[in-house]
């Protein structure tokens, strides 16, 4: 495994490969996880080479306190990489990839998806996704690039800004690992304590609780409950709703003729997670 810190070096590895090899390209922003690795054994198995990225990119962040405390540990990501053996991690440093500054950014088209959600809780964010998947796609032109479901909104944001720009990389969406309690793995779990990771498990329980039900209740009630069964915990809860799977739309109540998920944010010990579940 070789680890490359600039763009040149990539290149110079990419032009050698044999034209027939296929490149599976996985993103990430490192603090390193068994969901992240299941993305990576995934690509592994379907294609040639493997890349991994581990890049904090700083303009996807709409609070900079958010970014300046999100968990960086490269050498260890690094470490952990080296046991499952992939080819490539690209690990550049932010002037590489933004060697004028990161006040501004090329604005991408991507519609509604840019204002609900994520969207509207977190302004400007899938501009910054929109740009650095940009560059990374132009850099590595993979034939795959995997993604987790945990980020679905994100997975319709690269397949919008893949169709724009038109880049011929296959987006492979991936399931959601989760720890034995339920809570989906993220790398921000790291910031929370040992209290607070039991109690972060109570935001999969409250989507839980909202789809058992769903045949027997209505959205709006389903919702006060689970928002109640999280602040009994200590999560302030930001938004659940209910999605049409594939638009994203937001439904009013539920509509058992459509594919539906839960989709939400929530804080707590000051550590915003998201999660989302199948209905
Ligand atoms: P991140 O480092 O959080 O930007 O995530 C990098 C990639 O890993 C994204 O495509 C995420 O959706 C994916 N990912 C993060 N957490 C999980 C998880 N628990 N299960 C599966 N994929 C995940």
């Amino acid at each position: 495994m070789k680890t490359i810190h600039d763009a040149k070096t990539l290149n110079a590895y990419l032009n050698k490969l044999p034209k027939e090899k296929t490149v599976g390209f996985i993103p990430t922003m490192g603090a390193l996880h068994n969901g992240h690795l299941s993305l990576l054994n995934q690509a592994k198995g379907s294609d040639d080479i493997v890349i991994c990225s581990i890049f904090v990119n700083p303009t996807q962040f709409n609070e900079s306190s958010d970014y300046e405390k999100y968990p960086q540990v490269l050498d260890a990501d690094i470490e952990l990489l080296k046991t499952i053996n992939i080819d490539i991690v690209f690990a550049p440093a932010v002037s590489e990839i933004y060697p004028n500054g990161t006040d501004t950014i090329p604005t991408y088209d991507i519609g509604i998806l840019d204002h609900i959600l994520e969207g509207e809780h977190r302004p400007g964010h899938f501009q910054g996704v929109c740009h650095i998947i940009d560059v990374f796609l132009n850099m590595i032109q993979p034939h795959n690039i995997y993604m987790g479901e945990k980020d679905i909104q994100q997975i319709a944001v690269v397949q919008k800004l893949i169709e724009i720009n038109k880049h011929k990389t296959n987006l492979v969406p991936c399931s959601t690992l989760r720890e034995e309690s339920g809570l989906a793995m993220s790398s921000r779990n790291r910031l929370l304590s040992e209290s607070g990771t039991e109690k972060a498990a109570t935001f999969n329980k409250a989507l839980c609780h909202i789809r058992d039900n769903a045949r027997n209740s209505s959205f709006e009630k389903l919702k006060k409950e689970a928002n109640q069964m999280m602040i009994a915990v200590g999560f302030t809860p930001e938004y659940i709703a209910l999605c049409e799977t594939k638009s994203l739309e937001e439904l009013i109540d539920f509509d058992h003729t459509k594919i539906m998920r839960l989709i939400g944010a929530a804080f707590i010990e000051d550590v915003r997670l998201i999660d989302n579940i199948a209905v």
